[in-house]
C-alpha cells in the first residue's frame, strides 16, 4: 500500500465515542461497548469528570474499572475527559457518539442532548442502542444502593466491580 494510500485509510476509520458516568460500569454498559465494538474499528469508552455529580468512584478508578471489564475486546480503549463532549469526539478523530436507551425517560433525555451536541457540531451524529432487555431495570445508582446495603451484585456488574463496592463501602463505614 502507498504511504497516502495507507492515510486515506487511517482518514476512514470508523471510531465511536461512548461517554458516561460509569460509577461504576454495569453490565447494562458493557453489553452496549460489546455490542457496538462490532459495528465501528474503535470505541472510546469515555468517562466524563462532571464536576457537579458526586460520585463514589474516582475518575481514575472508573478507567481501571472499565479496562479490566473490556481488556479482552481488542478495539476498545478507555479515556476520560472534562470538556464538551462533541469537542472531545473530534480530538479523537471521531465522529460518532453511542448513548443506550433504556426507557422512555431515557429517551426524551437523550433526545435533548443529541439535539444540543448536533446544534453544537453537526458533523458529529449520535447513535442509540436499545438496552438487552434483560438489562433495561440496571442502572449504577441502583448497584450502588444495593452495595451500599450489603445486598447481592453478582447478577448486575462484573465481579471485579463487585470487589470494589466491597472495598468502598468497607473503607466508608
Ligand atoms: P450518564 O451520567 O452520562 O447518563 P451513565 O454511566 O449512567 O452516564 O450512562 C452512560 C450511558 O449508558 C447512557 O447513555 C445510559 O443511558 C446508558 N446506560 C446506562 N445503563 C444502561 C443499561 N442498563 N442498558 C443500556 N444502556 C444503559
Amino acid at each position: 500500500m502507498q504511504a497516502n494510500e495507507q492515510g486515506t485509510a487511517a482518514q476512514q476509520l470508523r471510531i465511536a465515542v461512548y461517554p458516561g458516568s460509569f460509577d461504576p460500569v454495569t453490565y447494562g454498559h458493557l453489553d452496549i461497548i460489546r455490542r457496538s465494538a462490532k459495528q465501528f474499528d474503535q470505541l472510546i469508552v469515555a468517562v466524563l469528570n462532571n464536576t457537579s455529580k458526586n460520585p463514589l468512584f474516582t475518575v481514575e478508578e472508573r478507567k481501571e474499572m472499565l479496562r479490566e471489564v473490556t481488556s479482552d475486546i481488542p478495539n476498545v480503549t478507555i479515556d476520560s475527559f472534562r470538556d464538551l463532549t462533541v469537542r472531545f469526539v473530534k480530538s479523537r478523530q471521531a465522529n460518532v457518539i453511542i448513548r443506550g436507551i433504556r426507557s422512555v425517560t431515557d429517551f426524551e433525555y437523550e433526545l435533548t442532548l443529541a439535539s444540543t451536541n448536533r446544534l453544537l457540531d453537526s458533523e458529529i451524529d449520535t447513535i442509540f442502542m436499545m438496552t438487552n432487555p434483560k438489562y433495561s431495570y440496571l442502572s449504577s445508582s441502583i448497584v450502588k444502593e444495593i452495595a451500599m446495603f450489603k445486598g447481592y451484585v453478582s447478577e448486575l456488574v462484573p465481579e471485579e466491580i463487585e470487589k470494589r463496592l466491597d472495598e468502598k463501602f468497607k473503607s466508608r463505614s
